[in-house]
């Protein structure tokens, strides 16, 4: 058995692990390399395997970091299957739709020709294949099965058999309890582990401050008469932040106060969570038998095309425009954040993961100045964080979940992490459970025994 690991080695984006097992080559996830730019330069390097030869893909969820080079998989001649859960196949639509759309634009700005184009992804469109949780799957020799990971709607982890050994890709794990999603299932037995580090050093706050912390936020920018700008994760996050504001406003806690969800791609993630509420917990279950619409509530605007977008300005302070990309590389948010970030009275608030190149991560650190599509704008608007929403586990949380293992496996490997991240989960993991755990870098390539 052969694994090559194609990304998110040392780093957060990029999903992408080759593996060669049973007479059958697969890959899990195939995702698009982040930074300043939406698709890094990064991602135009030749694939370490035959795109054509690939069988299959087994997809954790729908973010871009690990469904976005799966056009370019298909542009450079995939043509197998690609299994995932049903609201992994319709939010990664939405996702691979608008990156689409964004990278034509990023092309064309920088006078590139674009990673993979509209065309792309109609070739994979056909490829998609849902499965259910825990409904076994055999392909040639290779067996395989999704469990919830708690993420984003629909996400999974994913346990391989093949050759008498078991593989897990922990693909993201989640930070449970949250409102919407199901918890983190229990690692199933494995020889192998490859697992996501993306907050290996870090302790979040407590969950029970998420709501609370959002709703003094929202009270400070509405009581000083500002804007609050939330950069939204489309998936998740958006949605996760939207049941709180909702409770919060049925609670009476709030004035009426004009809330924009800028992002036609969050809107469309929306309503995919609208659909699949047999993925939901039992409490939001519940919930939904005395409010059908946990993500709608009075003074919510939602702005799909460019003009009512450029129309929120003409609305005066205080308002909250909630908008995209989540990690500010690009997208409304920035068009938002050139109007008001020389305000003091704005307030940008972060509730995502950063990655170190963004904008957002700049501002986060306290940059004075930021450069926004070319020009240098002063910042003298406030930055704030609140970590409870964050979407990945943390590393209690990792451990905890690594430390189910059942038997010690034969090794761990540590990716989707910044470098200090994977060192300090790694370093955590064999101290607290004795188990080897390595970090690969990338294209490095490992033979399991
Ligand atoms: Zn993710």
């Amino acid at each position: 058995m052969r694994i090559v690991f194609a990304g998110a080695a040392q780093e957060v984006t990029g999903s992408c692990f080759y593996v060669e097992a049973g007479g059958s080559r697969f890959l899990v996830d195939c995702g698009l390399f982040q930074g300043s730019r939406l698709a890094e330069e990064k991602n135009e390097l030749a694939f370490p395997f035959d795109a054509s030869r690939v069988d299959f893909v087994i997809l954790t969820h729908a973010h871009l970091d690990h469904c976005g080079r799966l056009p370019l998989l298909a542009k450079r001649g995939f043509h197998g299957a690609v299994y995932c859960t049903e609201p992994t196949v319709q939010l990664a639509d939405i996702v691979l739709t608008d990156a689409a759309g964004l990278i034509a634009d990023e092309a064309e700005r920088d006078g590139t020709d674009p990673l993979w184009s509209e065309e792309d992804l109609e070739r994979l469109r056909p490829l998609f294949k849902p499965l259910k949780y825990h409904q076994r799957t055999k392909v040639g020799k290779v067996e395989f099965e999704l469990y919830d990971a708690g993420h984003i709607l629909g996400s999974s982890f994913v346990q391989i058999q093949a050759e008498g050994k078991s593989l897990v890709f922990s693909g993201d794990l989640g930070n449970p309890p949250v409102p919407l999603l199901q918890t983190t299932e229990a690692i199933p037995p494995a020889d192998w582990v490859i697992m996501e580090s993306t907050y290996g050093n870090r302790r979040h706050e407590d969950w029970h401050l998420r709501k609370q912390r959002l709703g003094q936020a929202i009270k400070a920018s509405v009581s000083q008469g500002g804007t609050l700008l939330i950069p939204t994760f489309a998936i998740e996050r958006t949605q996760e932040v939207l049941h709180d504001i909702n409770e919060i406003v049925h609670s009476g806690a709030l004035p009426y106060i004009p809330i924009f969800l800028d992002s036609p791609m969050a809107i469309r993630a929306t309503e995919v969570y609208r659909d699949f509420t047999d993925y939901y917990n039992a409490t939001a279950v519940k919930q939904l038998a005395t409010d059908e619409d946990l993500f709608s509530f009075p003074g919510l605007s939602q702005t799909m095309s460019s003009a009512q977008s450029k129309a929120i300005n003409t609305v005066p302070p205080p308002k909250i425009i909630m908008a995209g990309s989540g990690m500010m590389q690009g997208g409304r948010i920035l068009h938002h954040l050139k109007q008001y970030v020389d305000e003091p009275k704005c307030t940008l608030l972060i509730v995502g993961f950063l990655v170190e190149t963004s904008i957002g991560r700049q501002l986060l650190d306290g940059a004075r100045h930021v450069r926004i599509y070319g020009k240098e704008y002063p910042v003298r608007c406030k930055v704030q964080a609140i970590g409870a929403y964050s979407g990945h586990a943390d590393q209690p949380k990792l451990l905890s979940w690594i430390g189910g293992l059942p038997h010690p496996p034969k090794g761990i490997f540590i990716a989707h992490g910044e470098k200090q991240s994977a060192l300090d989960l790694a370093q955590s993991i064999r101290s607290q459970t004795g188990f080897t755990a390595k970090i690969p870098a990338l294209f490095e390539e490992v033979i399991l025994e």
